[in-house]
């Protein structure tokens, strides 16, 4: 048996995080056994744009390095995969349920329906549809749309027993199927809902595993009574545990960012975030910079494997301490059979620490090719190609070391090489230029600095160390001032670094203009 699973998003304008962990374990289950993933798109309920409101899947999945064999852009065999192309296939499907008496035409109006459950209520039953209105054979349906009445398609449930299903996260699931209502699968325009379709695709498509969430386990009754009332053979069924608040057991949810924002590091993450979106002149529009979805991550520069190893860890562990994967190790490492049922809470900081991990360790030029578009975006380089520029950026990705976290934190690091004076920071010119005494010690400094050779961190150091020996003062007092004078704020890579990558002619013109601001 070739292994085909499936990831199948609604086309909602997003990709969610936890949307990401179903179609990552998709992804690596396939991958593992040598089979095939695809894409499907459930469209059938999507009134907007359908193309629109699925590019921003379709490009974080890319990004992701989550590949699909089969599906839109690809094509293959069992095309189309869009869910409302295929609806010849669901309305059959839902004649031949009909033909087999696994389903019937239902004539009820919704107010006598309503009636009915309104009644079960009042005697605190569950309400089960009497099929008062149920039509078997053409004569009652002849009877009842004589009399004007539409009808819808309806599962004719079992009322006794149970459904089980061994599923490969939960184990054994019982489904009593008293439990269940007589769903509809077929309205009166004849558009047929969702589950049949899904069934119907999923069958259609060759899927032999079901890998989702867990808020589809309770559709699992209705669908497996469809597939088995089909003469289909059941897919084997996995289902994930909830991807979850931060520190909660509800669902993770777009909607509750400001809920979110409470949580320090939730709140740390987006504020982050949010400054580099500032530097690149990124509208944060509040429906996708959220730390919820994946275009967050993607446009403040995080590293796609670090979100998929990141959320590999939600709900599945290997050894409970291997915490970094690689991409071939994940794929050979995963394993249902590991994946434990209680819900995994989304942990910023976690993520943060895994994003930290992987870019730590990057060489320098994946760096480099990373962040220049950065710079670009923020109109600090206007040629990402011109050799002195990419030298500076080399420069200060090397002395700026593990402080770059995101790509896009490459803009706090590098600006003030990048431009011919730098912006000063009012707070920081305050603090540490205009406190009296500093001017006789940054104009020794300076003087020191025209004679120095070479014009590098070491040496830069000494002579800095000599100044203040001589004036009596504490090394931080001339170190925060210089550091002002040429990058304009407090924050950056250490200071003889950026004095050495700024070169000896660009810190004397900066020094010596930001002298009238010295106390
Ligand atoms: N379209 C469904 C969703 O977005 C897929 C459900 C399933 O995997 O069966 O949740």
């Amino acid at each position: 048996m070739t292994v085909r699973t499936r990831f199948a998003p609604s086309p909602t304008g997003y990709l969610h995080i936890g949307g990401v962990r179903t179609a990552l374990f998709n992804w690596l289950f396939a991958r593992q056994h040598g089979g095939q993933f695809i894409l499907r798109i459930d469209d059938t309920d999507v009134a907007r744009n359908v193309d629109e409101a699925l590019q921003p899947i379709l490009d974080g999945l890319h990004w992701l390095g989550i590949d699909w064999d089969e599906g839109p852009g690809v094509g293959g065999p069992h095309a189309p995969y869009f869910q409302s192309q295929r609806s010849d296939r669901h309305r059959a499907a839902a004649e031949r349920l009909l033909v087999s008496g696994h389903a019937y035409r239902d004539f009820a109006t919704p107010e006598e329906l309503d009636a009915e459950r309104k009644a079960a209520q009042a005697a605190g039953i569950p309400f089960i549809y009497s099929r008062r209105f149920a039509a078997f054979d053409e004569a009652t349906a002849s009877h009842f749309a004589a009399e004007g009445r539409s009808s819808v398609v309806r599962l004719k449930m079992p009322r006794e027993g149970a459904l089980v299903i061994d599923d490969a996260v939960r184990g054994r699931v019982e489904f009593a199927w008293e439990r269940e209502q007589d769903h509809v699968i077929q309205r009166a325009d004849s558009s047929c809902l969702y589950h049949l379709a899904s069934v119907v695709d999923d069958h259609d498509l060759e899927i032999t595993h079901v890998i989702r969430a867990e808020e589809h386990l309770s559709n699992t009754p209705r669908q497996a009574f469809i597939a088995l009332s089909l003469g289909y053979q059941l897919p084997a069924y996995a289902h994930l545990p909830l991807v979850a608040e931060p520190g909660s057991r509800t669902k993770l949810s777009k909607r509750k960012l400001a809920q979110y924002l409470k949580n320090n590091d939730f709140k740390q993450v987006m504020d982050h975030g949010l400054q580099i979106a500032a530097r690149i002149g990124l509208a944060p529009e509040a429906d996708t910079f959220n730390p919820v979805i994946v275009d967050f991550y993607r446009e403040v520069g995080y590293l796609p494997w670090a979100i998929d190893n990141y959320l590999s860890l939600l709900g599945w562990s290997y050894d409970d301490k291997t915490e970094f994967f690689s991409r071939e190790e994940l794929v050979e490492k995963f394993s249902l059979a590991r994946i434990n049922s209680s819900p995994a809470s989304f942990d910023p900081k976690k993520l943060w620490a895994v994003q930290d991990h992987y870019m730590t360790a990057l060489p320098t030029d994946e760096k480099m090719s990373l962040m220049m578009p950065f710079l670009v975006k923020a109109g600090l380089v206007s040629d990402p190609a011109a050799p002195e520029t990419l030298a500076t950026v080399r420069k200060v990705i090397e002395a700026a070391g593990d402080r770059l976290k995101v790509a896009g934190d490459i803009l706090a690091y590098a600006d003030f090489f990048l431009v011919d004076s730098p912006s000063m920071d009012e707070a920081a010119v305050k603090q540490r230029l205009a406190k009296a005494g500093t001017t006789p010690l940054v104009a020794a400094y300076a003087a020191a600095l025209r004679g120095i050779e070479p014009f590098e961190p070491a040496p830069l150091e000494a002579a800095l160390k000599q100044v203040v020996e001589e004036a009596g003062v504490k090394v931080g007092d001339l170190i925060h001032a210089v550091r002002v004078a040429v990058t304009g704020k407090t924050v950056g890579p250490g200071l003889y670094d950026c004095l050495a990558i700024l070169g000896r002619e660009k810190s004397l013109a900066r020094i010596d203009a930001a002298l009238p601001l010295c106390g």
